[in-house]
């Protein structure tokens, strides 16, 4: 069974009917089902916030410690067959279009590892016969001998040749599914290869199956009705944890912002939503990785550190060739602008520890 059969039969009524006994009948469990998480996302659990806050928080000192991972992303390219109509990058968009060479990769990533960053994270529109996997494979395993994690988020891929990207370093795929429900995937995704949902929705299993130690699943937050995108970004979540205990699953929340493209989220996400659904998602997956980019505030990201996040992007760029001062279109604007050093002393006041290097895996 794939995740997309339990997708079919997933029943996320809870989120609507809950009441605020439920919620402390919820809190007081020690391991919860699905049902229960979808109590936590619900009107009457947004009542209890702190209460939600106070758990997740616990929960993420006993398997986590007080540690925060930093990672970059590295884009790759900016030019993109498909036809997202929230992203800057889409076909039709009329920026400065730019494709980095394998030196003008290498010349980027120098500067990230003379920063101080460990792990890197390779972006790219989906452009197949220029990002071609003979093209990706040459840029991991140049950038493998550097980094001690090169993860990817490029276009999905078969199982076959994400083996082969495996093979030359690659260890981690962050794909989200941007929305999963199929009415407001298809009209997001017009045209394009991008728009097979089903080939979307079973990429993370292609690399799990594949060998990918790390597993990053997210939804765009804003396109659909966040508590039913998260109900199912959870369970998907949760099927791939079981499925693939010894991987490393992770969930990131980005929620939609800026990207000159004139979109405005039909389904905007607060501040306090956007608390709700890490908390609860912390308390409902306690070992699940949680990732917070540089989409959001400094401030929101500082007082997310001691609730539930894992793992923050650093002094993050959008556009292919940013870090060596090449000029392209960014996908979206970031907003927490901060140096690295900056973030590294904001947690360290808060008592965390920055880890630069991942401990869990030893490469030959
Ligand atoms: S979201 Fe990704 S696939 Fe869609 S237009 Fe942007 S770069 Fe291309």
């Amino acid at each position: 069974m794939s995740f997309l059969d339990a997708l079919k039969t997933a029943n996320i009524g809870r989120t609507k009917t809950a009441q605020i006994e439920d919620v402390d009948a919820v809190l007081k469990k020690d391991r919860l089902c699905f049902n229960d998480y979808l109590v936590l996302l619900s009107d009457a659990a947004s009542q209890k916030l702190e209460d939600l806050a106070q758990r997740a928080r616990l929960l993420t000192l006993k398997h986590f410690g007080k540690t925060i991972q930093l990672y970059v992303p590295l884009y790759l390219s900016n030019e993109c067959d498909n036809a997202c109509v929230y992203c800057g990058f889409n076909h039709k968009a009329v920026g400065k279009r730019l494709f980095l060479s394998v030196p003008e990769v290498e010349k980027e990533a120098e500067i990230l590892y003379q920063k101080g960053f460990r792990h890197i994270l390779l972006l790219s529109g989906e452009k197949r016969d220029k990002v071609t996997l003979n093209y990706l494979k040459e840029v991991i395993s140049l950038l493998h001998k550097r980094f001690d994690s090169v993860s990817l988020e490029v276009f999905p891929l078969s199982e076959a040749e994400y083996k082969q990207l495996a093979a030359c370093g690659a260890d981690g795929l962050t794909i989200y599914q941007e929305v999963y429900s199929p009415t407001i995937y298809n009209n997001v995704h017009p045209y394009g290869p991008k728009s097979d949902y089903e080939f979307r929705l079973d990429t993370p299993e292609r690399a799990g199956k594949a060998g990918f130690y790390r597993l990053n699943i997210g939804a765009l937050l804003g396109l659909a009705p966040w508590q039913e995108e998260m109900a199912l970004l959870g369970l998907h979540a949760a099927y791939l944890k079981k499925t693939f205990w010894q991987s490393q699953i992770a969930v990131s929340f980005p929620r939609l912002t800026d990207t000159g493209v004139g979109f405005k989220a039909p389904y905007p996400v607060s501040d306090r939503q956007l608390i709700q659904m890490i908390c609860a998602l912390r308390i409902f997956q306690p070992t699940l990785g949680l990732v917070l980019s540089t989409r959001e505030k400094a401030e929101l990201r500082n007082n997310l550190i001691p609730l539930a996040i894992t793992q923050m992007s650093a002094e993050s760029k959008t556009s292919p060739g940013a870090y060596s001062g090449l000029e392209a279109e960014q996908q979206f604007e970031i907003s927490d602008k901060r140096s690295l050093q900056e973030i590294v002393k904001v947690i360290a006041q808060k008592g965390y520890e920055p880890v630069f290097k991942d401990w869990d895996r030893i490469f030959i």
